[in-house]
């Protein structure tokens, strides 16, 4: 938590924000469903316990911001739902296409750099593969 607030609290300065009560509150959020990819709605369910003030519309807005300030990642989802995590190390997802959950799984080492994409004038700053399929609860379930 510690690390994460102070990131967030150097980015927002840096572009004269503050860290108010409610943004620290969605960001504790975050951090408690960290391995969970949350959507706002859960974010929100959380935050609000941590900030009776926080609203649906600061929790997006507030998610939309760590995006841009890069603290906080969109994840991918089957149904286009909004899923969010913390910004850590590339890893790959795997979505089952029965129960909807993204996984963090990690095959093998990402390429930093994409000589490729660098070719077409791409820079490339994060890579995340996508696996569909079941996941072993689904497919246990039958
Ligand atoms: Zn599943
Ligand atoms: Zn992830």
């Amino acid at each position: 938590m510690a690390e994460v607030q102070k990131l967030t609290e150097r980015k927002l300065r840096e572009s004269d924000r503050r860290m108010t009560p409610q943004r620290q509150a969605v960001l504790k959020a975050l951090v408690d469903l960290s391995d969970e990819h949350p959507t706002a709605e859960e974010v929100y369910q959380v935050a609000r316990q941590y900030c009776s003030t926080v609203g649906m519309a600061t929790v997006y807005r507030s998610l939309e911001l760590f995006v841009q300030m890069g603290i906080i990642n969109k994840a991918p989802t089957l149904d286009g739902t909004t899923k969010y995590e913390l910004s850590k190390e590339p890893h790959d997802h795997f979505v089952c296409l029965k129960c909807g959950r993204t996984y963090e799984v990690n095959v093998g080492e990402k390429p930093k750099e994409n000589e490729e994409l660098a070719k077409e004038g791409f820079k490339v700053l994060n890579v995340s593969t996508v696996y569909f399929g079941y996941c072993s609860d689904c497919l246990s379930e039958k």
